[in-house]
This record gives C-alpha cells, structure tokens and sequence, in this order.
C-alpha cells in the first residue's frame, strides 16, 4: 500500500483552497429536515386513520422509508455541527432526526463522531469495520454461517441490509453506554428509550396490520437505504492503522437528484476529510482531491460498488485482503489490487492453516 496519511494531513493542503464559507454551520438545511418530518409524519397519519388498499399503504410505507433515510442523513450532519453550534438545539434536531433509529445524539457523537471517524477501518478500534478471520476462527457459531454456500451466504448479507443500522446501533447502545459518566447514563438511555415507546406506542394506536406499513417496512427500507452507503463506503477497503480516508473510504456516485435527497452522503471521502463541512461543498474538495493525489481517490457508481460488496468476501484475511472463510478464496481489497471491473481471488489459502493472529505477522 502507498504510504498512508492522515486526514488532517489532507485537510491541512486542501482547506487554504476553499471558501471560508464552506466551514460555517448552515440551519436553513432543517427545512430540508422539516420537509421530511411533513410528509413522513402526514403518511404515518393517513395509514393510521384510514383503510387504504394494500398497494397504496406499500407506497406510503416507501414515501415513510425514504424519508427516515433522509432524516438520518440529516440527522449525521446536524450531529457533526455543520446545521446549528448550539449544544442543546443540536441534541435536540440530532435526536429527532434520528427518532426512526431510536439512536440518541449523545451515543451517536461517542460511537460515530469519536470513535468511528477517528478510528476508520482500524481492525481493533473501528466499530463499524467488518470481522477478521481471526474472530470467525474463535467463534463458533460464527463459523456455523460458513457452512452454507456461498451464493446463499451473500443473499442473507443483502438481505441483513434491511436490518443491519438497526441491528449495529442498538449493539452500540449496550457497547458504549458503560462507558459514559454514571450520571449522564440515565440521560442517554433515556434518549434510547423515548423513540422506542413512541413506536410501541404507536402500534397499540394503530394496531399491528397498520404499524407493519407506518413503521416496520419504512424502517425495512431506511435500514437497506443507509446500509448501502455504509457498506460502500469502507468495505471494500482496506484497514488501516493510520486513518488515511484516501486508502480507507470510497465515494459512491449517485444521480443528482439522490445526491439532493441524501444531502451528499454519497461523498464520503471528502467527508472523512471534513466531517464538519457543509457537504454543499464536498463537490469541490472532489474537484482538488483529483487535482492533487488521482492516483489515491476512490470512487465508483454505487450499483457496481454494491455489485462488488456481493462478489467479495466481508471478512478481512490481512489487512489488505478479503478471504472466503469456506472456500478460502482470497481477494485483494481497492488501492490493493482489487479491480471492481473485473474481480477474482487471487489465490486460495488452505483454511486449516489459517492460524490466529497470522494477519498480524503478515503486516
Ligand atoms: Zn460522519
């Protein structure tokens, strides 16, 4: 791999090129926010108090997935201070934003802004990096997974994508909450429990038939929504021990009006660059990016990264490489070797040697 860098390094050589502009917080990006909250909040109504047919109750639930998805792409950028400064409002629309997931701003800022953001793709450190052979090797009811075949194997990935954010950020919750003060604790639990009544409550309101459409397909869509962007945005990479977004990220490109939608999320090398810029600006770090280090950047239409997601293994060999705990095919990760055009493994590994802790003699 090239010799790896920081992201301030990075941010040190492209912030001089930017507008000042791009650095202050930007609050008219609530009403993107608070057109959302209109329309998602009116669908849940409508299925609540009327009986609508089964086909128009599934596109209200898509209009009500979309839009968790899109308040908790805004939800992401309020809790990284690029809407509003203010501690309190920012906790307060962080918090709302992320009501669908039930993800409180105080857990989202300790697992996502202090510990993912520093820590990218670090093997041990990283809580949203993938497993190691290792780990596999030691569990064995992970290793019972690998039995299946692999075309299987890879549709329960896809289909864990509808579940995955809600799955990974209620760990989080029980990862993290012993590792706040004992008095902000209540605090933070609390901020994990109001959004989970609402929804309970809201089923005894509606009852079950209707909540499957107001809550739990919407929550179905959402999940695969912003699982596709968080699975492309790191997996395919490699890990690294300096957190270089340059080797460690990839961009997806999306069509324009999703970019609109999304509020940039597509972006997210330039983001792990300037996690506090107003994304409205991400297209010009892109822009200098290509300028200064072409050779570094990562960036793929989102339908082939996600084409190369199901092709590649999730579990890292070394650091560098993605193995087949079945099969023993091993792949290069992208910057590495990997060629999202045309992707094979490059060797197989006799599974039996795969001893523990290899990966750390072989890097
Ligand atoms: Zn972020």
């Amino acid at each position: 791999m090239k010799e790896l860098h920081t992201f301030g390094w990075y941010a040190a050589r492209i912030s001089p090129l930017l507008p000042k502009e791009a650095f202050k917080p930007v609050p008219s990006r609530l009403l993107g926010g608070l057109a959302y909250l209109v329309v998602t909040l009116s669908a849940i109504i409508v299925i609540g108090v009327t009986d609508l047919p089964f086909w128009l109750n599934t596109m209200l639930a898509i209009v009500i997935g979309s839009g968790f998805a899109g308040m908790s792409f805004l939800g992401h950028e309020i809790l990284h201070g690029t809407v509003v400064r203010n501690p309190i409002l920012k906790d307060f629309f962080g918090g709302m934003a992320f009501w669908s997931f039930c993800i409180g701003p105080k857990l989202w800022r300790k697992w996502h802004n202090l510990t993912h953001h520093v820590h990218t793709q670090h093997r041990d450190k990283d809580p949203d990096t993938w497993s190691h052979a290792d780990s596999i090797q030691e569990s064995p009811l992970k290793r019972l997974f690998f039995v299946l075949p692999k075309f299987v194997r890879n549709t329960i990935y896809f289909f864990f994508l509808m579940i995955n954010f809600t799955f990974h950020s209620t760990n989080m919750f029980f990862k993290f909450i012993k590792e706040f003060n004992p008095k902000k604790q209540p605090v933070v639990t609390l901020e994990f429990l109001l959004p989970t009544i609402s929804w309970i409550g809201l089923l005894l309101a509606i009852g079950f038939e209707k909540w499957i459409f107001a809550y739990i397909i919407p929550m179905l869509i959402a999940n695969f929504i912003l699982s596709s962007y968080i699975a492309t945005n790191h997996n395919l990479n490699p890990q690294t021990d300096i957190n270089d977004p340059l080797a460690n990220s990839l961009s997806v490109t999306v069509p324009k009006f999703i970019d609109v939608l999304h509020f940039n999320f597509s972006y997210h090398t330039e983001h792990h660059i300037f996690p506090g810029m107003n994304p409205k600006f991400y297209p010009m770090v892109k822009k200098k990016i290509l300028e200064m280090w072409p050779e570094r950047y990562h960036e793929m239409p989102m339908e082939k990264a996600m084409i190369a997601l199901f092709i590649t293994p999730r579990v890292y060999y070394t650091k560098e490489e993605l193995i087949d705990m079945q099969l023993g095919d091993v792949y290069d990760s992208l910057g590495t070797g990997l060629d999202p055009n045309h992707i094979i493994s490059k060797r197989k590994e006799d599974l039996t040697e795969v001893s523990i802790n290899k990966e750390v003699s072989k890097n």
